[in-house]
């Protein structure tokens, strides 16, 4: 299944409010909550470019994981890190498949780090190394961690570089169909050129340990949201690109880049 949140004019011109619903084929079926909620079928239905899609999580919190590739560690010249590097980026940082990504003027360096993205389904608390993490996610989607670098570089945490408006593409789906124990690939191109690709099998911790850890930090919420980090490949962004993570078998996320 293919959630998405989305939303459609109105007569008159204006917006009704956001609402979610699932794709199937070219249609967008609506429902009645949240699908991390107790949610059923409404009796309204539109064509896929009908509607507006948005971003299809409003997380209580993004978890992000630096460095979980591998190569991209030693591309950012850093050890290779014994736990997973975990901080978070701001909700408000979230914007919708197709919106623009825009340049902070104090930042010389923005990077793309196309990701494979969780949602979590359940509250999710104090998980064992032997519990299943199943139950508690919702699905995969696909995330853009865009990075201011060289503020990143400058400061001593991560919490300016990774959380000016628009830093947080996410979408367009949640794909419930979905074993984080799975290869998948995941690749972003900018301007149709290949940028990056890594499978998630060559995470130092994969998504089902990440699940478990953080959840023995903070309590995963319904709908929130774990970046499980980049492959190497990350690169600069420029006024008037294109850039498009794909992650296999979830879906493409496409965002054009603007100065601010
Ligand atoms: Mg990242």
């Amino acid at each position: 299944m293919r959630f998405c949140r989305f939303q459609v004019s109105t007569s008159s011109g204006g917006n009704e409010l956001p609402c979610f619903g699932f794709v199937e084929g070219d249609q967008v079926q609506e429902i009645t909550a949240a699908p991390w909620a107790a949610w059923s079928k409404s009796s309204r239905a539109w064509r896929l470019n009908e509607v507006q899609l948005l971003a299809p999580v409003q997380p209580s919190k993004i978890v992000c994981v630096g460095q979980n590739y591998l190569l991209h560690a030693k591309e950012l010249g850093n050890p290779v890190p014994k736990q997973p590097l975990i901080f978070l980026k701001a909700p408000s940082a979230v914007i919708a498949p197709g919106e623009a990504i825009r340049m902070p003027r104090i930042s010389e360096r923005v990077d793309h780090e196309g990701e494979l993205a969780l949602v979590i389904r359940r509250w999710c608390a104090q998980l064992s190394d032997s519990d299943d993490v199943r139950p508690y996610l919702l699905g995969a989607t696909c995330l853009n961690d865009v990075t201011a670098r060289d503020l990143q570089k400058l400061d001593v945490q991560y919490t300016r570089a990774k959380s000016f408006d628009t830093f947080c593409p996410v979408g367009p789906v949640i794909e419930t169909d979905f074993d984080p124990g799975a290869a998948i690939t995941v690749e972003t191109y900018v301007n149709a050129e290949k940028r990056q690709s890594g499978v998630t099998s060559e995470m130092l911790f994969p998504p089902a340990h990440l699940v478990r850890w953080i959840s023995r930090m903070m309590t995963l919420e319904p709908g929130d949201v774990i970046a499980t980090g980049t492959p190497a490949g990350v690169g600069p962004l420029k006024d008037g690109d294109i850039v498009e993570v794909i992650v296999s078998s979830v879906g493409r996320l496409q965002n054009p880049v603007r100065a601010l």
